[in-house]
């Protein structure tokens, strides 16, 4: 499993609802389980993998810890309310910035037996699982921020990314 890194077109495809039952996903959950901890994310959405599934896994390091792994995750409800949410994403490496996210959202899935569960989720747990979510559906949180501040975002990555290559090339000659 490889990180898939903007502007990859497959981050901005639609995933498609794992089958019931389907015992490959179980792998796949686990692996990407294993990845969120390695890149020290707090979210990880299947696309994010090459995996065009509705598959999320989480874990916000709080406490008590706990690790969800979402399968055909869906939102069910979403407060008024919203928050201002502080983002950065693993496919957009260094990038941070602020939009605003639904103070809190109810959301149904499926656990690792197939069993409907659903969660309520507050603040930052939120905002990571509206996040994810959106993974899903091909929509990155720049996509959120207006037409001007994206394009400054996407330069600002850009101009790192090149940066990053410079400094790899200049180490490596
Ligand atoms: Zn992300």
């Amino acid at each position: 499993m490889e990180l898939i890194k903007y502007p990859n077109p497959i981050l901005s495809k639609k995933c498609t609802n794992v089958e019931i039952g389907d015992p490959e996903i179980l792998d796949v959950l686990n692996m990407m389980s294993q990845k969120l901890y390695e890149w020290e994310g707090a979210g990880l959405a299947a696309p994010q993998v090459g995996i065009l599934k509705r598959v999320v896994v989480i874990d916000i390091r709080s406490e008590p810890k706990r690790l969800y792994k979402l399968i055909n995750p869906k939102i069910i409800w979403k407060s008024e309310e919203m928050v201002e949410s502080q983002e950065g994403c693993l496919s957009l490496p260094i990038l941070k910035d602020t939009i605003l996210r639904h103070e809190s959202v109810g959301v149904e899935y499926l656990d690792e037996k197939f069993q409907r569960q659903e969660v309520t989720a507050t603040g930052f747990l939120s905002c990571c699982m509206q996040h994810e979510l959106d993974h899903l559906d091909g929509i990155l949180y720049i996509d959120h921020l207006s037409k001007l501040k994206k394009s400054i975002a996407i330069k600002r990555f850009n101009k790192l990314q090149e940066e990053k290559n410079h400094e790899y090339e200049l180490n490596n000659e």
